[in-house]
């Protein structure tokens, strides 16, 4: 939100809170309402004096000092500690929530949304480790209260952020069932810990959880491709082969991505063949450009340059795209070099020119989720935060 439009909303949230200070002011001087309206505070004319001479932060600060904390206003009061999080000013909120907290006689349910918002404005300040408990405390004491779901959705984010895995599938392992969309990270935070079961050499463990993260979400891309790289090294190129080939299933957007180990998966099982019968059935379902240049490279150095050309020129008219469009141009330029054209034709090289120019610097990934793009392909959205939502651009100017 604009600065500018916040700052309305806070001043708007403090003069409800004078509203019902005053509304609640005047039900408990009824009999001296008849003698006259209770008067406004000193402070509400300084408040108000602040305002006018184009002060607003210093009008805050002296409404809020002005604002009773009662049953009437500490909605007001939360509200108000929430609005300066926004404003980027948590230390503030923290100020306001912590002050909150200290009041004695607050109802359980308030104390809780209290905690809540405390735990954020840590969370928003960095101080992971204050929020964490916040939150550990209220879980353990608010098993059924409004705020238990709340709680455990910013304890594990904050889990995700700290990277511990496997405290996040502990908390969110009762939700799974009642939730589906938890299905898809917590396949993620298994793959994370497969990863991390590599590094040690713990290649049985790490196979573990990468089933388990297909049983959570079986069309967890990440997961297959770690499966088939764990077989490759074990020698199973028949078997990384056959994972692989499960991936345009669970996403065909991911063909392009699992392209490079099907490929190193057919060539160490010296199938060359399997890979080209493979890759027509890929250029059928989805003709990727990635899957376009394997297989004319593939023709290229089995045929020769002039039937690659020929192949690639039909299957781009079906597809084309810039990066099938360079790549055809590389193989005439090969052409003219094996003719003894040398330097090739200057037409050939201004395309490539082009070519080259209209790629440099273009992202290759995009989250479909938020739009976020990055050249390399990223699990968890740095932007949106989602998981699996990154996946290879398609289109003339990508895949
Ligand atoms: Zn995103």
């Amino acid at each position: 939100m604009h600065d500018l439009a916040l700052l309305g909303v806070l001043l708007a949230a403090i003069a409800i809170g004078f509203g019902l200070g005053y509304r609640r002011a005047s039900l408990r001087h009824r009999r001296q309402e008849a003698r006259g309206a209770p008067e406004p505070s000193r402070e509400y004319f300084v408040g108000l004096n602040y305002l006018l001479n184009e002060q607003p932060d210093e009008a805050i600060n002296t409404f809020i000092h002005a604002l009773d904390v009662n049953s009437d206003t500490i909605g007001t009061h939360i509200a108000l500690g929430k609005l300066f999080r926004a404003r980027g000013e948590a230390d503030k909120a923290v100020s306001i929530h912590q002050n909150l907290l200290a009041r004695p006689a607050l109802s359980t349910s308030t104390n809780q949304h209290i905690q809540l918002e405390l735990a954020r404005d840590f969370m928003a300040l960095g101080v992971h480790d204050r929020a964490q408990r916040l939150l550990h405390e209220l879980l353990a004491h608010a098993v059924n209260s409004p705020y238990h779901s709340d709680a455990k959705r910013l304890l594990i984010d904050i889990l995700e952020r700290e990277k511990e895995w496997q405290s996040a599938l502990d908390i969110a392992q009762p939700l799974i069932k009642q939730q589906p969309g938890m299905r898809r990270p917590a396949a993620h935070w298994l793959c994370e810990l497969a990863l991390e079961e590599i590094q040690q050499s713990s290649r049985a463990l790490a196979r573990k959880h990468l089933k388990k993260a297909l049983q959570l979400d079986e069309h967890c891309v990440r997961a297959t491709l770690l499966l088939a790289e764990l077989d490759m090294e074990n020698g199973h190129y028949r078997r990384a082969i056959d994972g692989l080939e499960r991936i345009p299933r669970q996403d065909i957007a991911h063909t392009p991505t699992m392209l490079p180990a099907l490929q190193r998966a057919y060539e160490r099982n010296n199938d060359i063949q399997g890979f080209e019968t493979q890759l027509y059935q890929l250029l059928g379902q989805a003709p990727y450009t990635s899957v376009i240049i394997t297989l004319g490279e593939l023709v290229h150095h089995r045929d020769g340059v002039d039937n690659a050309i020929e192949r690639t020129g039909e299957w781009l008219r079906e597809a084309p795209s810039l990066g099938g469009l360079d790549y055809l141009v590389d193989l005439y330029m090969e052409s003219q070099r094996l003719s003894g054209k040398t330097p090739p034709d200057s037409r050939l090289l201004l395309l490539k020119h082009h070519t080259g120019a209209l790629m440099k610097g273009r992202p290759r990934h995009q989250c479909r989720r938020c739009g976020f793009t990055s050249d390399s392909l990223v699990w968890q959205c740095p932007s949106c935060r989602r998981w699996g939502t990154i996946k290879p651009i398609t289109g003339i100017e990508g895949e």
